[in-house]
């Protein structure tokens, strides 16, 4: 018998194109198309992102759009590279290009969270282990994570797509499931798959992403010398605030690093 593939009975598409719709909305605000291509570049350097991942940033002009890279590894991401989309993942100027698959996570996510201004989504490894464990969850083990909150909400693809899926967001259907595993935290992490994370800023949301791959080396390291004793309440509270005023200390030494990188590379 000549059986179809399996990823052709999924209507799998390797590359990802859709026709534009309307016309861009006015220009993004001097300099925010540049913070969104330094924090493709910034979380690559951290490992947070590899070849796959991706930011996006909600358009300041229109909060009915955002703006994400087209389909490449962040690390070589160029301004020319950004592409306009409305909340539902259709592009606005693409002109053809490929886009990412799992563009929905973005869209749904400002859809169902007014507060969130920046979102990224990526494979760090880290974290793929509290995914999967039927015993442990993320959880902060250092003030400089607070944000991550008592416990971190896990989507199970499953309970939406089925048990044969190939584990990605490519619907904004699968895209609503996850906004709505996030609530109102952070970050959720995808079983078998990464993690989301969400800010107010591209500056803020580099920042937590940073911070949950290295609580979750840490929470991991701390496992295995046995019982752990993780922030209470008042303190996943007071840590928040206190290291959450320090994101531009941070955001602008790592900008500092890319840059240096960059110029080293021109040599
Ligand atoms: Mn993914």
């Amino acid at each position: 018998m000549n059986r179809p593939s399996p990823a052709r009975d999924a209507g799998v598409v390797p590359v990802s194109v859709q026709e534009d719709r309307g016309t861009p909305a006015e220009p993004p605000a001097a300099g925010l198309v540049d913070e969104l291509v330094l924090a493709n570049h910034i979380l690559s350097r951290h490992r947070v992102v590899d070849a796959f991942g991706h930011v996006s940033v909600r358009h300041d002009q229109d909060p009915e759009r955002f703006l994400l890279a087209r389909n490449m590894a962040p690390a070589l991401v160029a301004k020319s590279d950004i592409v306009e989309f409305h909340l539902d993942g259709t592009p606005v100027n693409a002109h053809g290009r490929s886009i990412y698959l799992e563009r929905f996570i973005h869209g749904e996510i400002y859809r169902a969270r007014e507060d969130v201004g920046a979102v990224v989504h990526s494979h760090a490894p880290a974290v793929v282990p509290f995914g999967v464990s039927r015993t442990a969850s993320l959880k902060p083990v250092w003030h400089m994570s607070g944000f991550l909150g008592l416990e971190t909400p896990v989507f199970e693809i499953r309970d939406a797509a089925g048990d044969a899926s190939d584990l990605l967001i490519r619907s904004n259907e699968l895209g609503g499931a996850l906004a709505s595993t996030l609530d109102q935290a952070c970050v959720v992490l995808m079983r078998g798959h990464g993690a989301t994370v969400v800010g107010e800023s591209i500056r803020q949301v580099v920042f937590r992403a940073v911070y949950t791959q290295l609580n979750a080396e840490l929470q991991l390291q701390a496992l295995q010398l046995g019982s752990v004793d993780y922030l209470t309440a008042g303190e996943v509270g007071a840590t928040t605030v206190s290291v959450g005023s320090q994101v531009d200390r941070a955001w602008n030494l790592w900008k500092r690093e890319v840059q240096n990188a960059d110029t080293s590379n021109d040599q």
